[in-house]
């Protein structure tokens, strides 16, 4: 069938991206869904930095690729071994394609599925093929349409592996529905899954993106009892005020990281760091200030995605003497199918 997907030309083409235009709406023919995949007509898609991340280069991905990851969309059709969904169900879409057998999927950790990782990191769906193509007029011209991450959401239609699907309460509004598939899971999942944060922990949430948004949520709900953000922009710290962050720190492109990062500790207890810090940034400085402002025996969390050759170094004896712990954390260490019914649960309880 013929579809319209947002293509992306070639990867790290100078800003301002109005100007070097790299992507462009094209006609596209989609093919047929198979035994396992799913047809998507989508219905609302996030814009997420991981887009703007592929499109800088600093995720490399192969091009031409169909962009988008982060949607909510209505089942079409489904290939003869679908079960999970059905035709007319309104799914989250989930960026990784878990296969359901390696040693990650079996070990409850559908987010690092060996081949989910490695179909995405080829542009293709999990059968290892690509689904769009377009017309070329010259034989040197790419033909084949990479997807990205397996969803290729901004698109009009997509093909999917069944796993990049969760069926999902209709009564959600689209609109806010398309955010649980990558903002909410990732912010959510750092805290709830990937820390386990207890009832009453104190947390810092470094970065207020919509992952960090959902991290403040996510520690909202889970009983934190003092909760720290930091960024760089005045209008973010003051709603995440407004949501029920304790404290607001406005950190400016010159601030002295050593300087901010005490001037943080001085609002934790007895100024020692808080029990949790989170970095959703993707950044090396947002990542040296959330391990600086850890207390001993905390643990640091970071979900943002820097720059493949972005390098950290901490002063290894703080990991011993201090008994530091540092986590990664993607797609919140979550498991879709039962993470997403729950959180779109508690949107809907107006948490
Ligand atoms: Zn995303
Ligand atoms: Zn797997």
């Amino acid at each position: 069938m013929k579809v319209k997907s947002a293509v992306l030309q070639e990867m790290g083409r100078p800003t301002p991206y109005a100007k070097s235009k790299p992507i462009v709406i094209e006609e596209l023919e989609l093919a047929p869904p198979h035994d396992e995949e799913v047809l998507v007509k989508l219905l609302y898609a996030g814009l997420c930095h991981s887009d703007l991340s592929v499109i800088n280069a600093s995720r490399p991905r192969p091009t031409p690729m169909a962009l988008g990851h982060e949607a909510v969309g209505r089942i079409q059709q489904v290939g003869k071994n679908v079960d999970n969904v059905q035709v007319g169900d309104i799914v989250s879409c989930v960026f990784v394609p878990s296969c359901g057998t390696c040693d990650s999927c079996r070990t409850g950790r559908p987010a690092t599925c060996t081949t989910g990782s490695k179909a995405n990191g080829a542009g293709l769906l999990l059968c290892g093929q690509s689904h769009l193509s377009r017309q070329v007029s010259k034989p040197t011209d790419p033909k084949v349409i990479h997807h990205l991450l397996g969803v290729a959401a901004f698109s009009t239609y997509s093909v999917m592996n069944k796993n990049s699907v969760v069926k999902i309460d209709p009564s959600i509004p689209p609109k806010y529905a398309a955010v649980f598939g990558c903002a909410v899971i990732t912010g959510v999942g750092a805290v709830v899954n990937t820390a386990k944060i207890e009832f009453g922990a104190s947390v810092a949430i470094v970065g207020l993106g919509g992952v960090g948004f959902c991290a403040l949520l996510g520690a909202l709900a889970a009983g934190a009892s003092s909760i720290i953000v930091v960024d760089l922009e005045q209008s973010k710290l003051d709603l995440a005020k407004k949501l029920g962050a304790s404290h607001a720190v406005l950190s400016t492109k010159d601030t002295s990281l050593d300087n901010l990062i005490q001037s943080i500790k001085q609002l934790t207890r007895q100024g020692r760091g808080v029990d949790y810090a989170f970095e959703m940034a993707g950044s090396g400085p947002t990542l040296k200030i959330a391990y600086g402002i850890t207390r001993p025996g905390g643990t640091t969390v970071t979900a943002g995605l820097p720059h493949p050759e972005t390098q950290f170094s901490i002063s290894q004896v703080t990991i011993t003497a201090e008994e530091r712990t540092l986590k990664g954390s993607y797609l919140g260490s979550c498991v879709p199918t039962r993470d997403i019914p729950r959180y779109v649960q508690l949107y809907k309880e107006d948490q």
